[in-house]
């Protein structure tokens, strides 16, 4: 017998045989989204539009999957690039293989392109929304399960008017959120005490994270961290550029307040490296820099092995890949520190999923239906297209 929506062996073994099927369409989209604000991060800036690269799977029974590479072209990469990397190098990788090959398939992209990390995102998380529409299963449960259904959200306070933030952190305040971000390092050390100064004293429930996003320089770095460390962050991430590993290190052990990397760890092996050096008390963990929800994972092992914390970071993206990052976290009890999916809440102008990204009282909700558990409108697709087929 069988409970009422229980899938019956006889049908589980059909869907185990569909994923042998393989895979026929790979369509690619350049994307541009128009943001409502300005930000500025450090090293960078985004305003007017982000961009981001849509990949589509099409498997020879019609199912279909999704996957987003969100670049930001002074962290991981250009869109062009990714565009590229996906539609003429990682696609003969692709067709003709079946669903059920993604281990192989994610193993050759490694190998066929250099960098390009968003763009095996995108493939990875493609082939996971396939497989999970074809087995009836959400993406969370392909990659053993989950441990946790909401995931505290953190947003990011980063416009350059301190004003037009201060809206914003109101609507959060309202919205039940409890963590924010300041991205500090853009403009002056005045300015950031100021801000610090202002959260804590006019949002008292809200916990604050700080992240320079590699803005300070060797010479104003140590006064610069030492002085945020004062106010007694959750943790300050990244003050200097990525490669000043010595540098990190230096920092860590002159302040009391857990030090994170992000741009310093892309992969598992500058996880690897990370962790020996002793740059970092923890890590921001992004399929954008990874390359994917499994080695997203491996990175979330190789800190956590060595008593490091993590948190669930993101780019500049829509909500398919915030949905690809809420299943990876699901998935991975180790990332105890939250996420960062408020792009598609709080600052893209539209997002393009059928269904919005669900955020409740503070919290990402994670989705039980198949693959992703959204997909993007087409017609919005359309809207924001730069270059790729016509939907
Ligand atoms: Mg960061």
């Amino acid at each position: 017998m069988h409970y009422p929506g229980q899938v019956s062996s006889h049908e589980r073994g059909n869907r185990l045989t569909e994923l042998h099927q393989t895979i026929t369409g790979f369509d690619v989209w350049h994307l541009s989204l128009p943001v409502t604000s300005r930000r500025d991060h450090g090293i960078g800036r985004v305003e007017n539009a982000c961009e981001i690269i849509l990949l589509r799977l099409t498997a020879e029974g019609g199912a279909v999957g999704w996957g987003e590479g969100s670049p930001w072209s002074v962290f991981t990469g250009t869109p062009e690039a990714s565009l590229a990397a996906l539609d003429r190098y990682l696609r003969p990788l692709v067709i003709g293989r079946r669903v059920a090959d993604r281990p192989a398939i994610m193993e050759a992209a490694r190998h066929a392109v250099a960098h390009a990390s968003e763009a095996k995102a995108a493939l990875d998380t493609a082939l996971l929304d396939l497989a999970g529409h074809i087995a009836g299963q959400p993406v969370w449960a392909l990659l053993g399960g989950k441990c946790r259904d909401r995931i505290p959200l953190s947003v990011s306070i980063a416009d350059p008017d301190f004003e037009r933030d201060r809206a914003l952190l109101d609507r959060l305040v309202g919205d039940g959120i409890r963590i924010v971000k300041l991205k500090a390092g853009f403009r002056d050390h005045a300015f950031d005490i100021m801000r610090m100064e202002r959260i804590a004293h006019d949002y008292p429930s809200l916990r604050v994270r700080v992240d320079f996003n590699q803005g300070l320089t060797p010479e104003e770095a140590p006064a610069r961290t030492r002085d945020m460390a004062a106010f007694k962050p959750d943790f300050i991430e990244q003050p200097v550029r990525a490669h000043h590993f010595g540098l990190m290190a230096r920092l860590r052990a002159m302040i009391d307040v857990p030090l994170l990397a992000d741009e310093s760890v892309f992969g598992p092996e500058d996880m690897t490296r990370a962790a020996g050096e002793g740059i970092c008390d923890g890590v921001s963990v992004k399929i954008m820099k990874s390359g994917g929800l499994g080695r997203a994972q491996e990175v979330t092992s190789i800190a956590a092995a060595h008593g490091l914390g993590a948190y669930g970071g993101d780019m500049f993206e829509s909500g398919l890949a915030h949905l690809a990052g809420t299943h990876m976290i699901a998935a991975t009890p180790a990332i105890t520190l939250g996420c960062e999916f408020y792009q598609a809440s709080y600052f893209l102008a539209e997002d393009i999923l059928e269904t919005p990204f669900a955020v409740e009282g503070g919290a990402v909700i994670v989705p039980d239906a198949p693959g992703l558990g959204a997909r993007p409108d087409m017609d919005r697709i359309r809207k924001f297209t730069l270059a790729g087929p016509t939907p």
